[in-house]
C-alpha cells in the first residue's frame, strides 16, 4: 500500500473537514470510511436540514458547552469560526437563513447539498476516499502511530463493533486522525470504535451516556396515548429526591414511550447523569412567566361559572387538560364555583409543574450526540494531538465533547477537525 501521509479514520464532518485541510496544505491525505458513503449523520442533521453552525458572538456560542469543553475547543474554534463555517458554504452556493434563535440552515437547500459543498472540497484538495473500508486497528511503536489496518465491511453496521475483527490490509501512515464520531445512531457506523483503540494506546475514556435524547418513562397506560401531542413553551423540570437537577423552556412532545422534543433533549444528559444515583421524576411548568401566587391570583379571578377543564384547555390540548385535571382529582365538568379552596390550590400547583412521570431510561441510541469520551485534559487543544502518542490527532466527537442543540456539535466536529487537519499536514 503507497503510504499517505495523513489517514484520517472516519468519514464524518470531523474527518471530512480534517482531510480537506490537510490535503489543501500540501499533505496525501486517504480517508477510511467504515461505510459506503461520508457523512451519514450529517444528512440526517436537523431533520434532514442540518443545522450547520450557531450564530453569534463567538464567545457566546463557545459558553454553550460545559466549561472543560469551552476550554478545550476554543483555540479550533477561534482557527475556525462558525461564521467561517458557514462562509465556506455561502461561497460554494448554499443559501442560509438564521432563526431568531441563533440556528443557521440552509434556505431552500437541504443537508445533502451541506454535503455536496464538503465532498467538493475533499475533492479539490485531492483527497484520495476509500469507502467500505473499516478500520480494526492502529498500530504504533514507541509511542508513535505507524499506521492503520483494516478489515472487512461488515454486512450490517448496526452494532458492529470493529474491534477484533480480522486486520486484512496495513495503511502505513505516521500520522493519523482519529474522528470515528460516536455511538449513537449505531446504522450511521458510529458504533464506538475510536474508544477500544484509544484505550489500548492508554487513554482515558470518560464514561460515555446520552445526550440530546428522548427521556423514556414509566408510563401508565393512559399515558401512551398522548403520543404525537405537545405542549408548547412550558419549563421542564427533572428532580432527584425533591432537588432539581435540569430544567429547559421550549417545547415538549410526547411519545409512545415518554416525552421527547426541545425540552426533553435539552435536560437528557443530565437525567442520564443522576440516573444511576436514583429515580428521576419530571414535570412541566405550564405558565412559566408567571408566579405561583400569580397562578392562584388568576385563578381566583376566573369567572365561577367558567368550567375547569376548558380554562385549563387554554393552555394545552384538551387531551392533556382533561389528564391534567383528572391528576389532581377534580371532575373536569366542575365550575370554579364548585372547585374548594384546595382543588383550586393543587390546580396552580398542577400548572406550575405538572407530573410527567418518572425516568425509566434515557436510550444513548437514540441521542443527537453521546456525552463522554477520550478524556480532553489527554489531547493538546491547540493542535489536536494526543498527548499519549505521537502522531495521533483525535478531533469530533470521538472527544469527551458534547453541546446542546443548535448547531454546536457540528462546529465542534469541524473546527476540531480542521485543526487537526492543519496540524497533522504540518
Ligand atoms: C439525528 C441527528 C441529528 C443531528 N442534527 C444536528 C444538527 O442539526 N446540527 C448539529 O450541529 N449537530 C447535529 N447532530 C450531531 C452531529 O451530527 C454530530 O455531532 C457530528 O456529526 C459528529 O461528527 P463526527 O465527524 O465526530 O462524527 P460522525 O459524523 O458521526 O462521523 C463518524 C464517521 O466515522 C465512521 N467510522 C466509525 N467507525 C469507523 C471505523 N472503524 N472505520 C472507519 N470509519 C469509521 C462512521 O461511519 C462515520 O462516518 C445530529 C445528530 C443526529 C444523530
Amino acid at each position: 500500500m503507497s503510504k499517505s501521509d495523513v489517514i484520517v479514520i472516519g468519514g464524518g464532518a470531523a474527518g471530512i473537514m480534517a482531510a480537506y485541510r490537510a490535503g489543501q496544505l500540501g499533505a496525501r491525505v486517504t480517508i477510511l470510511e467504515k461505510t459506503s458513503r461520508l457523512g451519514t449523520k450529517i444528512l440526517i442533521s436537523g431533520g434532514g436540514k442540518c443545522n450547520v453552525a450557531h450564530d453569534g458572538p463567538l464567545e457566546e456560542v463557545l459558553r454553550a458547552f460545559r466549561k472543560n469543553e469551552t476550554q478545550f475547543i476554543r483555540p479550533a474554534c477561534y482557527r475556525l469560526t462558525n461564521r467561517q463555517i458557514v462562509s465556506m458554504m455561502t461561497e460554494r452556493g448554499l443559501n442560509v437563513y438564521t432563526r431568531p434563535d441563533g440556528r443557521v440552515f440552509p434556505l431552500d437547500q437541504t443537508a445533502k447539498d451541506v454535503l455536496a459543498i464538503l465532498v467538493g472540497y475533499l475533492e479539490e484538495s485531492g483527497v484520495e476516499v476509500r469507502l467500505d473500508s473499516p478500520v480494526v486497528g492502529i498500530e504504533a511503536v514507541d509511542g508513535r502511530v505507524t499506521g492503520v489496518y483494516t478489515g472487512e465491511p461488515p454486512e450490517a453496521h448496526s452494532g458492529y463493533r470493529m474491534r477484533n475483527a480480522e486486520r486484512k490490509q496495513f495503511w502505513p501512515a505516521d500520522r493519523v486522525i482519529l474522528a470515528t464520531g460516536g455511538s449513537s445512531y449505531p446504522n450511521c457506523g458510529t458504533t464506538g470504535d475510536g474508544w477500544d483503540w484509544a484505550r489500548d494506546l492508554g487513554h482515558s475514556i470518560v464514561p460515555v451516556r446520552a445526550s440530546l435524547a428522548p427521556i423514556y418513562l414509566n408510563l401508565e397506560p393512559s399515558r401512551v396515548e398522548f403520543s404525537g401531542v405537545a405542549l408548547r413553551d412550558v419549563v421542564v423540570r427533572a428532580r432527584q429526591g425533591g432537588k432539581e437537577i435540569a430544567r429547559w423552556r421550549g417545547d415538549l412532545l410526547f411519545t409512545h414511550q415518554g416525552v421527547s422534543g426541545p425540552t426533553a433533549l435539552g435536560i437528557s444528559r443530565v437525567v442520564a447523569e443522576f440516573l444511576p444515583g436514583g429515580d428521576v421524576s419530571l414535570e412541566a411548568d405550564i405558565l412559566p412567566d408567571l408566579k405561583h401566587e400569580e397562578v392562584l391570583a388568576r385563578l381566583q379571578s376566573v369567572s365561577p361559572r367558567s368550567r375547569v377543564l376548558p380554562v385549563v384547555a387554554e393552555h394545552m390540548a384538551e387531551r392533556l387538560a382533561a389528564a391534567l385535571v383528572s391528576d389532581i382529582g377534580v371532575e373536569p365538568d366542575r365550575t370554579f364555583a364548585q372547585l374548594d379552596r384546595k382543588s383550586r390550590n393543587r390546580l396552580g400547583e398542577a400548572l406550575k409543574g405538572w407530573k410527567l412521570g418518572v425516568v425509566r431510561t434515557v436510550p444513548l441510541e437514540k441521542g443527537e450526540c453521546v456525552a463522554g469520551g477520550i478524556a480532553l485534559d489527554e489531547v493538546d487543544p491547540q493542535t489536536l494531538e494526543s498527548r499519549k502518542v505521537g502522531g495521533l490527532f483525535i478531533c469530533g466527537e470521538v472527544l469527551d465533547i458534547a453541546g446542546p442543540v443548535g448547531g454546536y456539535n457540528l462546529q465542534a466536529a469541524f473546527a476540531t477537525g480542521y485543526v487537526a487537519g492543519e496540524s497533522a499536514a504540518r
